[in-house]
């Protein structure tokens, strides 16, 4: 179940819906409301997550001040760089391998492959 708490604090919830979801593309009211909302993080992570498995021609609106393309190209990005931080920040703090893998989700190969990877520099391979 996804924990959707920050909902409470959207404030294009208490706004016209329809600025978050332009036929012609255009975003400009929408993401003034976006850059003032207090659960900005949270929402652009819930859009990725729904629209993961999404193919990019089928994401609509804006969410978090991203358009439907910047997500599709922005969004993996962040969240692979955002992970990767996670990673690294919880090993300098002595977490084990597993559980590190257990708090980002992913396996315990991949954590060791990006630790590895960070240790080595940036142009080494693991
Ligand atoms: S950041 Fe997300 S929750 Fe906040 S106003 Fe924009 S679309 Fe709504």
């Amino acid at each position: 179940m996804t924990n959707t708490d920050w909902m409470d604090q959207a404030l294009c919830a208490q706004t016209d819906p329809e600025i978050f979801f332009s036929d012609s593309g255009h975003y400009r009211d929408a993401r003034k409301i976006c850059d003032t909302c207090p659960v900005r993080p949270a929402c652009l992570k819930h859009a990725q997550n729904i629209e993961a498995d999404r193919d990019p021609t089928r994401r609509y609106g804006l969410w978090a001040g991203t358009t439907p393309r910047s997500r599709s190209q922005a969004g993996k990005r962040a969240e692979i760089s955002g992970r990767r931080q996670t990673i690294i920040r919880l090993d300098a703090a002595g977490h084990s391998v597993r559980a590190i893998a257990a708090e980002v989700d992913i396996t315990e190969r991949a954590v060791r492959r990006i630790l590895s990877r960070h240790q080595n520099g940036p142009g080494e391979a693991a």
